[in-house]
This record gives C-alpha cells, structure tokens and sequence, in this order.
C-alpha cells in the first residue's frame, strides 16, 4: 500500500485525523488509496486559509487567472489517459468513459482560462444629467464545494474553474467514495502556481466536513451537486447558519425520453441504450423513463431488448466493456430493490437484472428494462441512480409529453421524432432545464449551461459564462464627476 495521501490546506499537504480508503467496484480484492480524513477543526483551518487568501486572489489580474487555470488544463489533457484509469478504478466508468470525463475537465479548465480574459462590465449614463452609471462584477467570497461521486473530476472542475477565475478562493469536499480522482485533481490545482490558501481540498464525510462547511459564517457561498435529499438538507443548513449564505444546488433526475411513432427506431434504442444504461446509469441525466407511443411501442422494446443483449458488463477498464460495476455495495443493492418493487407494482421486468460474476469480485449487474410501467408507479417515479428503466406506454404525442413533465424532477427530457413540429413543440412545451430531440438525455456540452427545474435544481446555472451568475455579485457604481 503507497502512502497515506493527505488535505491541502493553507499551500501545505497536511495529515488528517483519520483515515479513508476507497475500494475499486470491479474488483473488490483492490484498494486503490488511503487519504487523510479531516476533522472540523481542519475545516475550519482551510476556511480560514481561504478567507485570508480572498482580498489578494479577489484582486489578482486576468493574466495572473489566465495562467493558473491554463497550465491546470495542460495538465489535466496531458494526463487524460492516466487519470481516466484513475477515475474508471475508483468509480467504475468504462476506459473511454473516464477518460472521456478527464478531458471535459481539462477543456472546461481552459473554457474558463479564456473567460478570465473577458473584459466585463457595463458603463452608461445615468437618467439624472451629469452622471455616471457603472456596473461591475465582484468575486462573492469562500466558496464551499460539496460534490457527489459519479463525475469525480468534471464536477469539481466545473465549480472550481469558474471559482478561481471570477476571483473566489475554494474549500472543495469530494465525495466519500472518490478520493482518488480529487486528489489528483488537487494535486495538479496545487502545481499551478496559485497562492497558498486560494484553493484547499478537505477529505471527510458530509456530517463533519460538509456540516462545518454550511455552518461557518466565513463560507460567503455553497455549490452543491448531490441527491435531493441532501440538497434540501443544505438548503436548511445554509439559510439557518448565516441567512446571507448564496447557495447552488444541483440534484437528481427522473429523466423521461419520449419515442414517437414517427421515430426512426436506430436512433431511438440509440438514444435509450446509451441514455438510460451508458456510465451504468448513474448520471443524474439519465434517461430513466422510456414513454414510447402504441405505434412504435412493441418494435421499440423488441430493438431496445436485442441492444441491451450486446452490451458487455465487465471490469472498467477492460477493452470492449460498455458498462463498468455499479459504484458499490449499497448502490447494487437499492438497483436490485428497485427490480422487486417494480414487480410488487406490476411492471414487467422485460430483459436483465441479474448479479454476475466476473474474473474479479465485483458489483457487477444485467441492465435490466421493465415494460409495462405506468407512470405512478415508484420505478417511475423515483430515482433509482442504476441501470434500471423502465418503458411506459402513451396512446400518442399529447399524452406522451404529459407524462413526461408528469414528475417532480425537472433535469432534461428527450423525444425522439423526426418530425419539426413535434421537436418543437416537445422543446417549448418539456418542463425540463434541458431538452434533447434525437438524442439521450445524458451527454452535455461543457462551454454552455447545465442545470434543471422543479426539484432537480435551485440556484444559478453551472457552466459556461452563466457560471458568473453565482460565482460573482454585482455592484452599481454612480460617479458625480
Ligand atoms: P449525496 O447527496 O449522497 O452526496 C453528495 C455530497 O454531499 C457528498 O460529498 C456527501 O458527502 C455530501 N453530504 C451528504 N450529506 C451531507 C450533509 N448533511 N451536509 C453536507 N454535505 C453532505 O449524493 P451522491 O450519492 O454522492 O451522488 C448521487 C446524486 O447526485 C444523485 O441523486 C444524482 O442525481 C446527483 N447528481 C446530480 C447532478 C446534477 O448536476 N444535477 C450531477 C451528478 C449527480
């Protein structure tokens, strides 16, 4: 076993008061680290390392921004391979998967790399005669980062990079699960030449360091990606410590793909195979309801059945896999409760679901497709965060659309059609923060908006140049000159 890996707080690698370790899913024989697990008394230290960072970094120049967020990008691509594997070790995506996920966050490093050059700001008239108006952004604080397991380096990328480049200073708390792949992250935030404090990693679990983190009057701000229940916990949490604490949440998904009669059926099972099963479907865009049209209905679920009878569940990072494990033993068991509970409710549990048993111990299960599901049923309405989904019948277009704003989730939605009218009927009528026509509803650009509605998301949106909304605060200045 290599060393104990530990916290960067205050410019330093610093041990903790405990120890973690993360086991790989498609082999459970292998640990693939120990990490140093910080207390709340080492929260707080990096908290305040970020605090006494933020009044320098607040004021570092675009060029200065530029340079770190550029060289942390170079790396990260340089690297992609290696810290692919890495990340399909420690959470299970495939190869190509992970490595796919490693280049996202470097492109997203270098997306904000350029907007720190951006030139911001507004400058006017005033409506009284003889002044000025101006309006200028400025960096919000100590931002806490909480985030979940299954995108371990592009979700912290993405908070961390439009942090650093609107002049925040950061407290990132990973996931419990994947230490791994943000402690390599770190570790390449920490080569880039950032003074000490304007970017702290602390390992630890949500009670402790996510607790201090929402508590502590210091943190000006929270972006949190996690479950639902989680993120109305810290929606409490943050406006009961300090009610001028700025939170984000982003949350789960129950995400419907909508198959039309007029569909062409590649595309579709396309569409459904890689939405609903890909990353073993634990994206929370995962195109977990299937509402499929009578037309279409029965060759839709026959071509569906035959796909998912091709796919290869094996270790991740083995050649030819399509679905790694599931991520561990508590997530394999709510997938295979789900399956009995679609039963009970009287789904029919159409292809799949079996435990299987690979080369190496592993979490490894069938993708597994129930039909004949209605939309109030818990397999429906639920997000079961596996690779479960199930298909539900709609007699047409309008009743298809229906049920699938019929949802208390609001992420992204799907219809697969090749008519326009329905595509643009199905863009401006979904209930969802983003909307796919021919296409599943997981895989997102990273220079453009990512977020949701109803209980998916609350706050500002990630991603892109809209990531200022919640990483900046606007001032209006007025000058009598
Ligand atoms: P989770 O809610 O269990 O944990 C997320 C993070 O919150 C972890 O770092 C955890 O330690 C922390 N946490 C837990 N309790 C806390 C508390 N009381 N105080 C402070 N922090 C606390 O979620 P997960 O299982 O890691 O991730 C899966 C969930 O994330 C799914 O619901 C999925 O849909 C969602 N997700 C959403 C998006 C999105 O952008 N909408 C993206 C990825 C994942």
């Amino acid at each position: 076993m290599n060393a104990i890996l530990k916290n960067f707080i205050a410019g330093e690698w610093v041990d903790g008061s405990g120890v973690t370790r993360n086991i790989n899913p498609s082999n459970t024989n292998d640990v693939v680290g120990e990490y140093a697990k910080a207390d709340r008394a080492q929260t707080e230290k990096a908290i305040a390392a970020a605090k006494a960072a933020f009044p320098a970094w607040s004021r570092s120049t675009p060029q200065e921004r530029y340079d770190a967020l550029n060289k942390i990008s170079a790396e990260i691509l340089s690297r992609k391979e290696e810290l692919g594997r890495l990340l399909a070790r420690e959470e299970g995506k495939t190869l190509p998967e992970g490595i796919g996920e490693v280049a996202r966050a470097g492109q997203i490093f270098a997306f904000f790399a350029g907007e720190a050059l951006r030139l911001t700001g507004e400058k006017g008239a005033s409506v009284r005669p003889g002044l000025d108006v101006e309006i200028t952004r400025e960096a919000v604080g100590v931002v806490g980062m909480i985030t979940p397991w299954n995108f371990p380096i592009a979700i912290p990328a993405w908070k961390i990079a439009p942090a650093l480049c609107y002049g925040n200073t950061v407290v990132f708390k990973p996931a419990e699960l994947v230490p791994g792949s943000a402690h390599a992250l770190s570790e390449i935030i920490a080569r880039s030449g950032l003074p000490a404090g304007v970017f702290n990693l602390v390992v630890g679990s949500g009670s402790v360091v996510g607790q201090t983190l929402l508590e502590h009057p210091d943190v000006a701000a929270i972006s949190f990606t996690g479950s639902v229940g989680t993120g109305r916990k810290i929606a409490q949490a943050c406006v009961l410590s300090n009610p001028m604490k700025k939170f984000q949440l982003e949350m789960g998904g129950k995400n419907p793909l909508v198959v039309l009669d007029d569909a062409d059926v590649k595309v579709a099972v396309e569409a459904a195979a890689n939405g609903a099963y890909f990353s073993t479907g634990q994206r929370c865009t995962a195109s977990s309801r299937l509402i499929v049209t009578e037309g279409i209905h029965d060759t839709f679920v026959a071509a569906l059945t035959e796909r998912l009878k091709g796919l290869v569940v094996d270790d991740a990072v083995k050649q030819g896999t399509h679905i790694g494990p599931v991520v561990d033993a508590n997530q394999l068991e709510q997938d295979q409760r789900y399956l009995k509970i679609g039963q009970d409710e009287g789904a029919k549990l159409a292809w799949g679901g079996e435990l299987l048993n690979r080369e190496t111990p592993g979490f490894y299960m069938q993708p597994a497709l129930f039909t004949e599901a209605t939309n109030n049923m818990r397999i429906a309405r639920e997000e079961i965060f596996g690779p479960v989904a199930c298909v539900i019948r709609a007699k047409n277009y309008d009743e298809a659309l229906a049920i699938s704003n019929d949802t208390e989730f609001g992420l992204a939605a799907g219809v697969c059609t090749t008519s326009l009218k329905y595509a643009s009927h199905f863009k401006r009528n979904s209930e969802a923060g983003m909307v796919m026509v021919n296409l599943p509803t997981a895989g997102v650009d990273y220079h453009v908006p990512f977020g949701g509605r109803k209980g998916s998301s609350y706050g500002a949106r990630e991603q892109g140049s809209y990531a200022r909304e919640f990483y900046t605060t606007v001032k209006t200045a007025y000058t009598f000159p």
